[in-house]
């Protein structure tokens, strides 16, 4: 064993998430883009957004808005379209809003909202360079699992998000998600650490979708190993997108 490498990979994961408490408050963290909905633009996300692309994805939200396609529409309190950069290179999805998205109407905002930013940053990323969404746009009563039939219903929605913004990767944030988009049925343990092929429709090239622990997934179960895992799976995206590798990254 090469205790070097074994030290050296401990010290990046302990960088990746220092200073993230397992008891902290939830509630925003810096940085914060606008929803791609509604709410105030900020100056970071104008400068990489592409105004036609910001646009469209402007219409899906107010689609979302307005969307009782399924049963989960009359039990919300906000839809949850999702956020983020129009020109983002990595799209980062997860399953569906949780007590906290449903308050805010947006994505990730609640404990694993913050553990997410934290990854994010880590990687040497804003927040408002990447988009973030989830497969279902409206809260499952007690956060229960996604059912087949909200999955169906809600898709349309992030397969136009994901047509409009044209990432070069997508990140699948825990089974659901990872299951939904590769369409497997395969575990998350068996996806995650790898790249796989999501096909955006006929014509289109193939996304490259690497698949890895929900962050909410990561906060009960927060062990060293877990969070070595979701560490190196986004080494690899970084590597993939030919970006820099933080050495120094969360600190
Ligand atoms: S979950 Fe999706 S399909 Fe169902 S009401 Fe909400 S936006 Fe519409």
């Amino acid at each position: 064993m090469d205790v070097t490498k074994v030290i050296k990979q401990h010290l990046e994961m302990e960088q990746f998430f220092s200073g993230f408490s397992l008891k902290g408050k939830a509630g925003a963290t810096e940085p914060r883009p606008s929803k791609t909905g509604r709410g105030e633009p900020q100056q970071q996300e104008d400068k990489m957004a592409d105004p036609e692309k910001a646009a469209e994805l402007e219409k899906i939200a107010e689609e979302v808005h307005q969307c009782r396609k399924c049963s989960l529409g009359s039990l919300r309190t906000n839809a949850v379209p999702g956020e983020g950069n129009s020109n983002a290179r990595i799209m980062f999805v997860g399953e569906g809003p949780g007590a906290d998205e449903d308050a805010q109407g947006r994505p990730f905002v609640g404990r694993a909202g913050q553990l997410l930013d934290r990854v994010i940053v880590a990687m040497g990323l804003k927040r408002s360079e990447v988009f973030i969404g989830n497969i279902l746009k409206c809260r499952p009563p007690e956060n229960r699992d996604p059912r087949a039939d909200e999955i169906i219903s809600c898709l349309p929605y992030l397969q136009r998000q994901i047509e409009i913004i044209e990432p070069e990767i997508i990140v699948a944030l825990g089974a659901h998600a990872a299951r939904t988009l590769l369409n497997t049925t395969k575990s998350i343990g068996q996806l995650r650490g790898q790249f796989h092929e999501y096909y955006a429709g006929l014509g289109r090239p193939p996304i490259k979708l690497m698949a890895t622990y929900h962050t909410a997934y990561l906060l009960r179960n927060y062990s060293q190993e877990n969070r070595r895992r979701v560490w190196e799976d986004m080494k690899k995206v970084l590597t993939e997108l030919g970006l820099p590798i933080p050495e120094h990254s969360a600190g």
